[in-house]
């Protein structure tokens, strides 16, 4: 306590870390001057929600909480008991000696998935389909102001990997295949954030107004390029190709004053990407000069060997030397303070870096306006899921779809757009009517679930409010041949299959098949009947042996609460389709990894490809009322 002056110490004045009007590196240089080494190395720390009693909270002196996938609240937790969660958490904190807010994160990736009731949006796959960067812009905004809602500052978003293997488990993550593509899309860091002052310095963290959060670009790097699309594995590459395709969208993210950088479990020829010194501290806060902080990915110091956690002394050694400054410790945080307290002491961990780190966690954290904002907003409770960020989904996922293949059907019309006006139509598919398919992983559960697992509309649903009112629509999801045969009055079948939901390395699949249900619904309905297949997935499937027999196909990704809607807006013509693919389209997972530009390129569609119905030319205009949204050409 020797810098603080007796009048600090009988509360008479507020010392200048306190005081808002002060510049914010003087509040830091201020704060790091009065903190021991416990207390920097408890900033450095993030513990999962619940293991942060107000004890441990105290005791350890904790930076940041967070909630994983697994370990977000249950579903009946409603948008004020979160803020009541946050807001306790931050009373333990404040409560310490000098008082330093906590830092909240959750993984809000495509809206603020964990809460039930908010808007689930496209996983990013779709988005990079929609190549929209406005509307990248307006998602970040909606999200950042529903995780605001729940009095949360921090999402762990966006993930700017490069998914240049399908076979990996987080491709849906991706915004696709081609560098440039997911730069152009890392602008929702825009929305979540904040727009940043002409004048920022490249590389400092910003964060705006209460209605943004702090963001964190990862996995830094190359967690995309992989071999063999296998989840954690290494990244071979030379430095040149290493940087022009993995590292590049960071460069946009620091312009954007992204706050934090998470590391990747991965590793880059060979060298784990938590212990990578170079990219960590040589290329990414020395060359690019990033002031924020980065973060661990869950348990990554313990990922550091094989099993977790045997060497785990030397590993938080080599972490921390790397240029690690915040420890995402879900669980054992006991066994990382005394470590790293030790290692501190014994000198194999130098206090400058300690210093290094507190100085850019606290930097963040001013910033981000907790310390002199820190409880939450409860002005912005009716944010969760409101109407106009649901509309925006519907858009996303509107402008998400891609158009791979409209045939011609009784030789004059092609089979999309449908006609809403049909008397009976047969919807099908594991896939059809289901929230929690439509939703894919990173939704309320972690790996996602099927079912009705938070509020939104149904493809069915979407169809059904579609068609005009003498329509029959009957949903059967797997009809059996002789279910066709009994039921041959179908004008036509929309069809939706897809894969299961899944999440990081459960969703490595080397065979990319659709499920056997769904490859059977295809074959008794399209066989049979005039068929639109819709397949919903995070990445491209095996279609090629099924596409002859279908007249129109669909790329819908992993749409989201609003994909109902959305969906059906486009297949009956009120829009026209816009997306185009965001990674290459094999015919055979032999080909893999295949890439734009790849020698011997042959897909089944390639990067890019896309239709359109091109309504304007087919139908005649018709009168729109003047709140509506204009179709095809202005949609597109
Ligand atoms: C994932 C990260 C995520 C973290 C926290 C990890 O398993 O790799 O993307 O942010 O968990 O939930």
């Amino acid at each position: 306590l020797a810098t603080t002056t007796q009048a600090e110490q009988f509360g008479v004045i507020d010392p200048p870390y306190k005081d808002p009007t002060v510049p914010v590196e003087d509040r830091v240089s201020d704060l790091l001057s009065r903190m021991q080494l416990l207390e920097k190395i408890g900033q450095m720390s993030q513990i999962d929600r619940s293991f942060a009693s107000p004890d441990v909270l105290q005791n350890f002196f904790i930076g940041s909480v967070l909630n994983g996938g697994e370990s977000a609240p249950s579903t009946d937790t409603t948008v004020s008991e979160w803020a009541d969660m946050i807001d306790g958490f931050q009373r333990s904190a404040l409560s310490t000696r000098l008082g330093i807010p906590i830092i909240y994160g959750t993984d809000a990736v495509h809206g603020h998935n964990n809460v039930y009731g908010a808007t689930v949006f496209p996983h990013n796959i779709g988005l990079g389909a929609a190549r929209d960067e406005n509307l990248m812009v307006r998602i970040g905004m909606a999200t950042a102001l529903e995780i605001r809602a729940t009095g949360i500052p921090y999402t762990f978003a966006p993930c700017i990997a490069v998914c240049r293997d399908p076979r990996w488990g987080r491709c849906y993550e991706s915004y696709g295949e081609d560098t440039e593509l997911v730069r152009k899309m890392s602008k929702i860091i825009l929305g979540l954030q904040g727009v940043p002052p002409h004048n920022h310095t490249y590389g400092y963290p910003f964060v705006g107004t209460g209605g943004n959060v702090m963001a964190c670009a990862k996995h830094y790097a190359g967690d995309g390029g992989t071999e063999g699309g296998v989840n954690e594995f290494n990244t071979v590459a030379s430095y040149p190709e290493f940087f022009k395709i993995h590292m590049k969208p960071y460069l946009d993210a620091l312009a954007m004053g992204v706050s934090t950088v998470m590391a990747s479990y991965s590793s880059w020829n060979g060298v784990k990407m938590h212990a990578n010194e170079f990219l960590l501290t040589r290329v990414l806060k020395q060359q690019l000069g990033f002031q924020g902080f980065i973060i661990t990915d869950w348990e990554g110091i313990d990922r550091m060997t094989s099993p977790p956690g045997s060497d785990y002394k030397n590993s938080v050694k080599a972490a921390i030397n790397a240029g690690i400054d915040m420890v995402m410790i879900p669980t054992n945080y006991k066994r990382f303070i005394e470590d790293l307290a030790e290692l501190v002491l014994r000198g194999e961990v130098p206090m400058d870096r300690i210093d290094d780190a507190v100085r850019r966690i606290l930097r963040v954290k001013f910033i981000s306006g907790i310390f002199d904002q820190p409880m939450a907003d409860r002005s912005l409770l009716g944010m969760v899921g409101h109407e106009k960020h649901r509309e925006l989904g519907r858009e996303a996922v509107r402008k998400s779809l891609v158009l791979l293949r409209n045939q011609k059907i009784h030789n004059k019309r092609k089979m999309l757009p449908l006609n809403r006006k049909a008397p009976k139509i047969l919807v099908a598919g594991t896939h059809a009517n289901n929230i929690g398919y439509q939703c894919g992983g990173w939704t309320i559960s972690w790996a996602g679930k099927s079912g009705n697992t938070t509020i939104g509309t149904t493809i069915l649903e979407g169809i059904k409010s579609k068609v005009s009112k003498g329509t029959q629509v009957v949903f059967e999801e797997k009809p059996d041949q002789q279910f066709i045969d009994n039921n041959s009055d179908f004008s036509y079948a929309i069809v939706v299959v897809g894969e299961p939901p899944y999440v990081e390395s459960l969703g490595d699949n080397k065979e990319l098949t659709l499920p056997a249900d769904g490859v059977e619904t295809i074959q008794n309905v399209c066989e049979k009947l005039k068929c639109l297949v819709i397949v919903v997935s995070g990445r491209p499937v095996v279609i090629e042996p099924y596409v002859e027999m279908m007249d129109a196909l669909v790329a819908a990704w992993l749409p989201g609460s609003e994909a109902g809607k959305g969906i059906a807006d486009v297949i009956f013509g009120d829009y026209d389709f816009h997306g185009k693919l965001p990674r290459t389209w094999f015919r055979r997972v032999d080909q893999l990894p295949m890439n734009w530009g790849d020698l011997n390129y042959d897909p089944l569609y390639p990067f890019g490809y896309g239709l359109k119905m091109n309504l304007s030319r087919r139908s005649k205009p018709r009168i729109i009322p003047s709140s509506s949204t204009p179709k095809s050409s202005a949609s597109s």
